[in-house]
């Protein structure tokens, strides 16, 4: 499949918002050109990563005040790697109880404007690096979910599916199917590969939009961000609070929370 070519200088915008230059013109701007691609789509693709659930109170993996910040004898990336899965799944689900099913987490702006937007039928599908649930909580349905789910857990011998609240709540230190099997979320951990499914249908939901928001990502987990590569639509846009490697490539750039981006725009 082809992918995206670097940006045409006939019909490339780049304006990029820092938060530390507020210019309330540029930033009126930014926002009525955004709005008017928005209206003029009908094919638009969300691409997020852990910013879009920051704003509910869900820690990113990767900042300092998330999971690093914590009492655990290993990295957070140790701790959710296949292997430590096989061998410390004691650990492991302590972890994983503590840190990784915030069952109480509310949809935000972000999430809420994004079922709006599947309502009115402009919204082609999200793809989505967070495994938190929280698009389909505020009624989106054409979701994929690249790194899988906490509300999907099932039985590594016979399959049976389980709650997270199962998970949550289950009285010994590792979750038991009734078959005696062990109980694995379904969340790709660290040397475990995407799923082909969900990968080939954010590849084609993509290389048919028409207007591509990447938000709450700095684009550095791969193969995740090579996905945005396939968009061939007509406008790219990245919302993020710090700047990434991709800023230069594409349309508009927006340097602030995604929530409050999202929750300016109809
Ligand atoms: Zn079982």
């Amino acid at each position: 499949m082809k992918t995206r070519k670097k940006p045409l200088f006939r019909s490339r915008i780049t304006v990029i918002l820092r938060n530390d230059r507020p210019k309330d013109e540029v930033k009126a701007m930014a926002y009525e050109l955004l709005q008017q691609w928005i209206d003029e789509s009908s094919r638009i693709v969300f691409f997020g990563g852990a910013g879009v659930s920051t704003e509910s109170g869900i820690p990113d993996f990767r900042s300092v005040d998330g999971l690093y910040n914590q009492k655990y004898d290993y990295p957070p990336e140790q701790i959710l790697s296949h292997t430590f899965f096989v061998r410390k799944p004691e650990e492991f689900f302590r972890f994983y109880r503590d840190k990784m099913l915030p069952l109480d987490a509310e949809p935000n702006a972000a999430h809420r404007k994004l079922a709006e937007w599947e309502k009115e039928g402009k919204l082609a599908g999200i793809v989505t690096q967070n495994i938190d649930g929280l698009h389909q909580k505020a009624g989106n349905r054409k979701v994929f979910e690249l790194h899988g789910s906490v509300h999907r857990n099932y039985c590594e011998k016979c399959g049976k599916f389980y709650t997270p609240e199962f998970i949550r709540d289950y009285p010994g230190p590792v979750p038991k199917c009734e078959c005696g099997g062990r109980i694995k979320p379904d969340v790709v951990l660290y040397e475990e590969g995407l799923d082909n499914d969900v990968v080939s249908g954010a590849v084609h939901a993509i290389s048919k939009a028409d207007l591509m928001i990447v938000a709450g990502t700095s684009l550095t987990v791969y193969p995740a961000a090579g996905l945005v590569r396939y968009f061939r639509g007509k406008h790219l846009v990245l919302i993020n609070r710090d700047a990434t490697p991709m800023d230069s490539e594409c349309d508009l750039v927006i340097h602030d929370k995604v929530g409050v981006v999202l929750s300016a725009l109809t």
